[in-house]
């Protein structure tokens, strides 16, 4: 029978929806929520087995805190939900690509993947210099174009 060959087919052609670009798109939103804000528009998740644990915008502006990056916020979040400080098997999926700051908190969190959207050449850790724990993987550019249209729209629209 046709429909009985296709069913059981089906486990073999199905598409995983939990790709980098399905929680990129997550964070983006919280980078959306950001800019509504005024804030430099950039967001964060943090995934675990599939499931988001962790959500957060940048809130420098809101909190009078150069501190209140995204990550920082979406690190903290993090371990209060596993109960314990180091992020293993969690991925951060952040908008932007961390600045040196972030990227020592994730340093100590020993995170074990992030995944950034746009490069930031001049803040960016990759040009600061800064080092990421070796049991940390990187995977860069996930929609990064979407990303980088906000920070370019945010910025336009402060320069009017
Ligand atoms: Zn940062």
């Amino acid at each position: 029978m046709q429909q009985g060959l296709s069913c059981k087919l089906a486990p073999h052609i199905m598409i995983n929806p939990f790709t980098d670009e399905y929680f990129m798109k997550k964070a983006l939103n919280e980078a959306e929520m950001a800019f509504e804000k005024g804030e430099i528009p950039v967001g964060a998740i943090v995934v675990v087995n599939n499931i988001v644990i962790a959500r957060s915008h940048n809130l420098t502006e809101l909190l009078n805190d150069v501190t209140a990056h995204a990550e920082m916020q979406s690190i903290t979040a993090a371990a209060n939900y596993l109960g314990g400080k180091y992020l293993k098997d969690c991925t951060l999926y952040v908008t932007l690509e961390p600045c040196q700051m972030c990227a020592g908190a994730l340093y100590w969190s020993q995170i074990s993947k992030i995944v950034y959207g746009a490069r930031d050449e001049h803040r960016g850790y990759e040009k600061m210099g800064t080092k990421l724990h070796p049991k940390t993987t990187v995977v860069r550019g996930v929609l990064d174009d979407e990303a980088a249209d906000l920070m370019k729209r945010f910025f336009a629209e402060r320069r009017k």
